[in-house]
């Protein structure tokens, strides 16, 4: 194949040559023929057969011979500026199909090369960087999956074996009954986010855009959490102004209220406050989210919308870092933005600010 290729690309430069030396003699030609006319026309000069044979046997002779530099002059011309620098792309792009991520062009000197190539070798470098960037995502994120299974499924192994013990009392095989399905429960948790955070990435998801109330939205999805602000005695505040519709794809706005929601209950402890208000401008809807919690400090902060990070380790039995994550692409598919203010053992307050229409 490699072969095939290399004689074709003979052929073409053949081919080429060929081309460019008869153009070359054909305007050579013109401009003698052109000076001898003109030569003869104004110094009167009369042409013999001979002298006429033998300046065309030089013209002929000169035609050639400037022919055959110009094409040699253009051949090496052509080798400098275009064939290495497009061999240099090709052999670059060859790795990248290998999976070799980390190859960069050198972009040539400016002198000679053609700018077109110099355009070509930055935005090539640019995709490569890009490329690099997401495979190392994507190694990091098969890391952090299977980091992340693996707890659930030692805590599932162990009282699996605890349940097989003989003689075990009725509470102590509903203990470790409960142990395996809240384990499998936390995994099923991270494969439903895992899954629903893959095809928000992948654009598989088509926001279902319609008109509704952000308000009676809220409403709803904090009243889910009554249970729990009644047994952990939080204190909720709510300042929902009415009549703000948006018009959004309203299960995917739910995932953020829940997300959002959820970490505040979480995070806050008992006899906290967890507050929620909607506030409205002529082209935006306004939501915060604010608890009394643990806060957290500017580095962890800085990370909260990536994949799997989890700031408070003594919590991460209560999710898998991915929350934030999902609530961020949300946002981002809406064109709205999500900001969090927090102060370390005080609270946190997100904002999220998403378009009306
Ligand atoms: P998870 O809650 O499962 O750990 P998230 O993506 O929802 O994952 O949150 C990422 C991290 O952000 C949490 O581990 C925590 O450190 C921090 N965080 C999120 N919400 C709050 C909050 N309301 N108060 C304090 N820290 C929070």
């Amino acid at each position: 194949m490699k072969k095939e290729n290399r004689f074709r690309n003979v052929l073409r430069a053949v081919n080429h040559f060929i081309v460019f030396f008869l153009l070359i003699a054909f305007v050579i030609t013109c401009c003698i023929m052109l000076f001898v006319s003109t030569l003869v026309e104004t110094m009167n000069l009369t042409l013999t057969n001979e002298t006429v044979s033998a300046a065309a046997k030089i013209t002929f002779g000169n035609a050639i011979l400037l022919s055959v530099l110009f094409s040699i002059f253009d051949a090496v011309r052509r080798k400098l500026t275009v064939e290495r620098p497009v061999k240099r792309i090709t052999q670059a792009a060859e790795k990248i199909t290998q999976g070799d991520f980390s190859v960069r062009i050198q972009p040539p000197s400016r002198f000679g090369t053609e700018d077109k190539f110099n355009e070509i070798i930055e935005c090539f470098n640019k995709m490569a960087e890009e490329l690099s960037g997401v495979e190392t995502l994507r190694t990091d994120f098969i890391a952090n999956v299977s980091h992340e299974m693996k707890t659930p499924l030692s805590v599932m192994q162990n009282y699996g074996t605890l349940l097989q013990q003989p003689g075990l009392s009725e509470e102590e095989r509903l203990e470790y009954a409960k142990g395996v399905t809240d384990g499998s429960r936390r995994m099923a948790d991270m494969m439903t986010n895992i899954l629903k955070l893959n095809r928000l990435e992948n654009q598989q998801i088509f926001p279902k855009t319609e008109e509704f109330d952000l308000g009676e939205q809220l409403c709803e999805c904090l009243l889910q959490y009554e249970n729990t602000w009644e047994k952990a005695g939080i204190e909720i505040e709510t300042d929902i102004a009415e009549n703000v519709t948006v018009r959004a794809d309203s299960e995917l706005l739910a995932l953020v209220w829940n997300n959002l929601f959820s970490n505040a209950f979480k995070f806050t402890p008992e006899g906290g406050t967890v507050s929620v208000s909607l506030t409205a401008t002529p082209h935006h809807a306004i939501v915060k989210v604010s608890d009394t919690g643990c806060g957290m400090s500017p580095e962890v902060g800085a990370h909260i919308f990536e994949k799997f990070y989890q700031g408070d380790t003594s919590r991460a039995a209560q999710g898998n870092g991915l929350g934030l994550a999902l609530v961020k692409r949300v946002v981002d598919i809406m064109r709205g933005e999500i900001g969090v203010e927090s102060v370390v053992g005080q609270g946190t307050t997100f904002t999220v600010r998403i378009r009306k229409n």
